[in-house]
């Protein structure tokens, strides 16, 4: 059993050289595609309850490799994260997004749509980010409110005073904030009240769970009622139900987005279902 033990330990040492060399390839390929061109943006509808417009798109990344087909930000947002290849990716995501607002913007869209962009905790932290946002939005002629930043509620707990200071900054410039993923970073409610915020989105890991988990349940119902107390404004993420909405409709969530009501899209796929709402 001592030789069982020492192969597999073996089998665990080469399979741990594989991912770390499968890594290290994908790292010098994401280096690469920031600059040729494979990254592109997929956009999600945001749809505002009372009155069943689109009221946002929410921008999420996706790498079109050559050979690997389509990899999922699940992938490699991580190590993007890791290597640092995160600011450069991000930048051309927040530049993307808000070009494609302005041509929308240009063929006539609602003036009051807001584009929603997802930043990592490295971004946030990233003194040089607000400048670069105004940078942004400066070239793009967009209007500060139509931009909301999306930062994850455990990025935010990494260093609470930080982020509390970034937010108060993009404030200040009339970008909205928003709390991705809420209920999962075990933040203290005591720091809500402190965040500049304006929207917080409740994880989908609750709303998958509406009517067959009883304590997910009431967990959303608290987070919405909570946070409305608050001023806040509440999107539920990962609607796949009618159920699931009917519900959100009852605990008045004031925005829903999820494959129920349209998956994330290109471009121009997204431009089609706006105008087939007439939202265009
Ligand atoms: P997220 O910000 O929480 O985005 C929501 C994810 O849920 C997206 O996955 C979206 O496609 C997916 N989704 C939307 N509706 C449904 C639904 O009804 N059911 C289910 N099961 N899923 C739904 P995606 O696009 O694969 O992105 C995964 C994560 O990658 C995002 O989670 C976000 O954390 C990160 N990400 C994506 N784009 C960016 C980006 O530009 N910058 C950064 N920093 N992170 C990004
Ligand atoms: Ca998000
Ligand atoms: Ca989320
Ligand atoms: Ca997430």
């Amino acid at each position: 059993s001592k030789q069982i033990g020492a192969l597999r330990a073996e089998m665990y040492h080469a399979d741990l050289g594989r991912q770390m060399r499968e890594r290290v390839e994908l790292e010098k390929e994401l280096r690469h595609a920031i600059d040729s061109g494979q990254l592109l943006l997929h956009y999600q509808p945001q749809i505002e309850l009372s009155s069943g417009r689109v009221v946002g798109v929410e921008a999420l990344v996706r790498w079109q490799h050559a050979k690997r087909g389509m990899i999922s930000p699940a992938q490699f947002i991580p190590i993007a994260e890791q290597s640092g290849l995160i600011l450069p990716l991000g930048r051309w995501v927040l530049r993307e997004a808000c070009g494609q607002l302005r041509r929308w913007q240009d063929q006539g869209s609602d003036p009051d749509m807001k584009m929603a962009v997802n930043l990592s905790v490295a971004q946030f932290t990233d003194h040089e980010l607000p400048d670069f946002v105004a940078g942004v939005l400066r070239e793009t002629g967009i209007a500060p409110a139509c931009l909301e930043l999306e930062i994850t509620e455990s990025c935010t707990m990494l260093s609470p005073q930080q982020s509390i200071n970034m937010m108060e900054q993009f404030r200040d410039m009339g970008v909205h904030s928003s709390i991705d993923d809420f209920g999962t970073g075990h933040s203290a409610l005591a720091y809500l009240t402190r965040f500049p915020l304006d929207t917080l989105k409740i994880d989908q890991s609750f709303i998958r769970n509406i009517s067959s988990d009883e304590k997910d349940t009431a967990l959303c119902d608290t987070i919405a009622y909570l946070a409305h107390r608050l001023g806040l404004r509440v999107v539920a993420e990962g609607v796949e139900t009618q159920q699931q909405l009917t519900f959100l409709t009852s605990i008045h969530v004031d925005v829903v987005q999820g494959y129920l009501l349209c998956k994330p899209l290109p471009a121009a796929d997204l431009e089609n279902f706006m105008l087939q709402r007439s939202g265009l």
